[in-house]
């Protein structure tokens, strides 16, 4: 669930399940390993404290928990888990040495999905690791899908409000500037109504195609905002940054050479208009404000002409360049 350039943050799930296994003692965590290790990636943690900090770095798809551990018993591990939004989601298997009703109910409410007896058999034990871990990564895939655009691949609205407030949120906190950058395809219904709505859809493919590929940063996440708008939010970016990508986007599109008979910009080509807008979040302010100062770079830049990038310092958003630097394009 780690966040990603286009693709991991899309949540593609690792080839092979990756099972965590956490207890104090090496002779179970050996055991368990022989167990699970045909079917698994396995990783292992000797302290609740260690399995969290794994967590951490690198998400596994299921944990198996013990829960007498010194520090940190398996309960609290649990939940801390449920209660961070990054790991909340994966599934914790408590394995129990005796079979006990008021630790189950005690397990079930710090928010496990069930309970393995360490005294199971191996068959016993894979056979229920084996359906959960399906029904897991079930749920992951068709999470993932919902976070997708169907028409050209790219991140969908939903993905892109969760990334735009989880970024506006972490940027604010550790005070670094956020950039947004607002695509709008020229003239696309004289497009669609010139070569059909079928090349229309191939040509908002090709687009996206090449959006894509313009990002690389692990960060950066480019979606398809809607209809033949496509948006890119680049953390620890300022507008200098976003403003230089933006031209690079730009011309790449321009690259594709995609004919266009109808539009009003000079060349006969599909181009597009950007809308760029930067600032360091503030404490107690709205990520809609910095949509809305991406929104009227792009009416700056429709209105200048269309095919070009134009940039505005957002609203609401603390500047992200001394004062002196701010207004230099403003309207
Ligand atoms: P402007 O340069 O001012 O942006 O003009 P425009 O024609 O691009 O803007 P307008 O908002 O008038 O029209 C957008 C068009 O985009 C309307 C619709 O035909 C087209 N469009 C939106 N979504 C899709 C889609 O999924 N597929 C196709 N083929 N066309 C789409
Ligand atoms: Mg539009
Ligand atoms: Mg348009």
């Amino acid at each position: 669930m780690t966040s990603d350039a286009t693709e991991a943050s899309l949540n593609v799930p690792h080839p092979r399940p990756r099972l965590l296994i956490v207890d104090d003692q090496p002779l179970n965590i050996r055991l368990l390993n022989q167990v699970f290790q045909a079917d698994c990636e396995v990783f292992v943690a000797t302290s609740g404290e260690d399995a969290l900090k794994f967590c951490e770095d690198q998400l596994p798809d299921m944990i198996l928990l013990d829960v007498v551990m010194p520090g940190l018993d398996g309960y609290e591990v649990c939940r801390r888990l449920k209660r961070d939004p990054r790991t909340r989601e994966i599934p914790v298997v408590f394995v129990t040495s005796q079979s006990d009703t008021a630790e189950e109910e005690d397990g079930l409410a710090a928010g496990a999905v069930d309970f393995i007896a360490k005294s199971a058999s191996a068959n016993v034990m894979r056979a229920r690791i084996n359906t959960l871990m399906t029904l897991k990564r079930q749920n992951d895939l068709l999470r993932s899908m919902a976070r997708i655009d169907v028409l050209t691949g790219l991140a969908n609205r939903r993905h892109f409000d969760e990334k735009l407030d989880a970024e506006w949120h972490r940027c604010g906190r550790s005070g670094t500037p956020l950039a947004l950058i607002l695509i709008d395809l020229d003239h696309f219904k004289l497009f669609n109504d010139h070569y059909g709505h079928q090349a229309g859809d191939a040509c908002l493919q090709q687009v996206a195609a090449c959006l894509k590929a313009e990002f690389t940063r692990s960060h950066d996440l480019v979606a398809r905002y809607g209809g033949e708008e496509f948006v890119c939010v680049l953390p620890e970016t300022p507008l200098a940054g976003a403003e230089a990508k933006a031209h690079s986007i730009e011309g790449a599109v321009r690259g594709l050479r995609i004919a266009h008979d109808k539009t009003q910009v000079p060349g006969g080509i599909v181009t597009i208009s950007l809308g760029v807008a930067a600032g360091v979040p503030a404490i107690g302010g709205d990520s809609a404000s910095l949509i809305l100062s991406a929104d009227r770079s792009l009416y700056l830049a429709k209105g200048a002409g269309r095919g070009q990038v134009k940039t505005l310092h957002a609203y609401g958003v603390r500047p992200v360049s001394p004062p002196a630097a701010l207004g230099a394009d403003q309207p």
